[in-house]
């Protein structure tokens, strides 16, 4: 057995797709600039969480990815950090808008999410604008005129800017939905499909989702091109 076989078989990771990547075992093997391998060190963290291991080499292919994995798992950094590198290599003008868009469910996520981008983001001169529901529009509007790569948005308020105008999909060339499963239990479905209707298709986009009903497959057989799956345990339906 190759010791791609052997990781996988050891962390339970099933994944799908036309030539998929070995996964990086260590984070030596992942190519990460030294500065952000230092970020990690510094957080505490010695190995790759097996998502991460397994959907990083596929990520950084520019490929779409489906990843069905339980909350605890590292997904955050499993897509912000290709998000860093594709922003180090493509550094399009935020005032133009934003390259990443992250969609997330709540407002508690999406503040985590932007928090994970100021702790590992830091080397990689990101700046990321929070959207969500239940605040004020105008403060968000004010931060997001003066500039952000990453946009990290409940699907709700980032349609209602969208429809406002307020902010420009020409740049995007990330896409993530974190949580899909939730915000489609949330009904964000519209929304989500008005947002992305707005977003160039030579995107590349990546999908999470801690379950795998019909809902949920039908959106990302909708939105991906050609995905990876990648499941790490069993896939609840
Ligand atoms: P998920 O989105 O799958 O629920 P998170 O991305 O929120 O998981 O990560 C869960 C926790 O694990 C966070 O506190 C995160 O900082 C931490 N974490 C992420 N990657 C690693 C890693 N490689 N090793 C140890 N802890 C990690
Ligand atoms: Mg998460």
């Amino acid at each position: 057995m190759s010791p791609a076989e052997a990781y996988r078989k050891e962390h339970e990771v099933t994944a799908t797709g036309d030539n998929v990547p070995g996964p990086f075992i260590r984070f030596e093997d992942t190519g990460f600039p030294p500065e952000i391998l230092r970020e990690i060190h510094s957080a505490g963290f010695s190995t790759p969480t097996p998502i991460q291991a397994q959907t990083w080499p596929i990520a950084l292919q520019s490929r779409d990815i489906v990843a069905i994995a339980k909350t605890g798992s590292g997904k955050t950094l499993g897509y912000l950090i290709p998000a860093f590198m594709l922003l180090r290599q493509r550094r399009n003008n935020p005032l133009k808008g934003p390259t990443v868009l992250v969609l997330a469910p709540t407002r508690e996520l999406a503040t985590q999410i932007q928090e994970e981008v100021i702790k590992f983001g830091r080397s990689s001169r990101v700046s990321c604008t929070c959207l969500y529901g239940g605040a004020p529009k105008a403060n968000q509007l004010k931060e997001l005129d003066r500039g952000a790569d990453i946009v990290v948005a409940t699907p709700g308020r980032l349609n209602d800017i969208l429809e406002m105008k307020k902010i420009e999909f020409g740049q995007v060339s990330l896409l993530v939905l974190d949580e899909a499963d939730r915000m489609l239990d949330m009904g964000f479905e519209p929304q989500i499909r008005k947002i992305v209707n707005e977003i160039p298709p030579r995107r590349q986009t990546l999908m999470y989702t801690a379950t795998w009903p019909k809902e949920v497959r039908k959106i990302a057989a909708d939105l991906l091109v050609n995905p990876v799956q990648v499941n790490i345990g069993s896939v609840d339906e």
